[in-house]
């Protein structure tokens, strides 16, 4: 099938490659040039596992192609995918004018019956907003779908080519068969492709997130209350974890959610509840539980230096907001590195991936190390917040050594209390027992 995406950020270019992939021709438009420029020429433009692979090969076979033209990436294309941003606007809603401002243009480029999917995370009534964009400039016939996508960065790949469900809202049948002929190869195993309506579609994406993030803030308090009463969270963890109904998977406590997602998505389902009139309780309490939790540390940061960091220098590991990605959209490591940089602190940091993106932001305001251990080299203390695996098994001595104090401050639960304790660090994390 002729398929484009518009939009070749972390969805569209998985999209795309994914597509194209099971055989399809895919045209990938995007607005950045020096992006369409990098793709066109082989050079992939973000860090998400297994994706270069798929990228070269069908890059290489021809089945994948960049433009910056809307106009000429649409040609022929029996579907057209819109993978665009919907970022916070002002007032917390998700800002729909990419999205539209594409619709719009389709309206004067279609030329023949096309499927046209919203594929960014929308709020309910977004569909129809599509359509009628389009329709004011066609009469070319069309429908719009709203297949909302479940990928994780640092997953996408997987869950793209074997997802726990595909969901595909839409009340044509013409495009509900476009649609189920074009994933039929990603379900193969018996996962679900479920249709129902656009609004439904639309809101089943906000409410999948938004129930994520509440797991993720509950089992922060639990965390916090832990601490309070001489609990273990990773007992708990472990204990609730082990009933079916809760699940062993997103109950792990930290220094709260971040990325280009949850943040956006619980924000937007709290506006569009308040314009639908509803006091949407419980998120509220989601995003002010993760906005808090965000400088967890600090306190115990500051316990430990006598309430004075000025001068302090610090190691920090994990910058991307979550590990396996570059992506630092909304990443917990930054809201640390601006409070420690306004205490008047300095910052030595490493992330495998993140380092790039980081710069960009950061600049020169604090440093970079080569490796992981390089950026310990005088630190008084080394705070961890990304999980990523190769800080799961370090080497202590490394550590202690280039350390000035044998100090961690660990906001992923990364060690056992237990060996922290027999090698000698002070080691504090979330919601267990602090070894001091
Ligand atoms: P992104 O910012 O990585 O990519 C968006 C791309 O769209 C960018 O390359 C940008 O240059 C391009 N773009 C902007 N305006 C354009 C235009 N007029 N024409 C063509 N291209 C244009 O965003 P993303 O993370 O891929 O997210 C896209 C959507 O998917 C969002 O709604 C997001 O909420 C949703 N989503 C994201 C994820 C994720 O993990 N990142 C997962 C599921 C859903």
């Amino acid at each position: 099938m002729k398929i484009t995406v518009v939009g070749t950020g972390y969805v569209g270019l998985v999209t795309g490659t994914c597509f194209a992939e099971t055989g399809n021709d895919v045209t990938c438009v995007d607005i950045d040039a020096n992006k369409v420029q990098k793709l066109s020429s082989g050079q992939i433009t973000i860090y998400e596992p297994g994706l270069e692979k798929l990228f070269e090969r069908n890059l290489k076979e021809d089945r994948l192609h960049f433009t910056t033209s809307l106009e000429e990436g649409i040609k022929e294309a029996a579907v057209i995918f819109l993978a665009l941003p919907t970022p916070p606007g002002a007032d917390g809603a998700a800002d729909l004018s990419y999205v539209l401002g594409v619709a719009d243009q389709l309206g004067k480029l279609i030329t023949d019956y096309t499927v046209i999917v919203d594929k960014s995370t929308v709020p309910v009534g977004t569909a129809e907003k599509v359509a009628a964009a389009i329709a004011r400039n066609t009469t070319v016939p069309f429908d719009v779908v709203s297949n909302p996508e479940f990928l994780r960065e640092g997953v996408a790949v997987d869950d793209f080519m074997k997802p726990d469900r595909v969901i595909i809202g839409t009340e044509s049948e013409k495009a509900r068969k476009v649609m189920g002929e074009l994933f039929a190869p990603f379900v193969r195993q018996g996962n679900p492709v479920i249709y129902m309506d656009e609004k439904s579609a639309e809101l089943t994406k906000y409410a999948a997130n938004s129930f994520l993030a509440t797991k993720i803030s509950f089992m922060n308090e639990i965390a916090i209350l832990c601490e309070k009463l001489g609990a273990d969270v990773d007992m708990v963890r472990r204990g609730i974890g082990s009933d079916d109904r809760i699940g062993k998977r997103f109950l792990f406590p930290g220094i709260g959610y971040g990325g280009s997602c949850f943040p956006k998505d619980v924000q937007a389902l709290v506006k569009s509840s308040e314009e639908a009139n509803y006091d949407f309780k419980i998120l509220n309490a989601v995003m002010d539980v993760n906005e808090a939790q965000k400088l967890f540390l600090i306190p115990k940061i500051k316990a430990y230096f006598g309430n004075d960091l000025k001068g302090k220098h610090f190691a920090m590991w994990g910058l991307a907001f979550k590990p396996n990605t570059d992506d630092i959209r909304e990443a917990p490591a930054l809201y640390m590195i601006d409070y420690l940089l306004a205490e008047g602190a300095t910052i030595a940091v490493f992330d495998p991936e993140a380092m790039g993106n980081v710069k960009q932001v950061m600049g020169d305001k604090i440093s970079y190390g080569e490796h992981q251990y390089n950026c310990l080299e005088n630190a008084d203390a080394l705070i961890i917040c990304t999980e990523w695996s190769v800080f799961r098994t370090p080497d202590f001595n490394k550590i202690s050594t280039a350390l000035k104090n044998k100090a961690i401050f660990d906001g992923r639960n990364l060690f056992e209390v237990s060996r922290m304790s027999e090698l000698g660090y002070h080691y504090e994390s979330v919601g267990r027992t602090p070894v001091v």
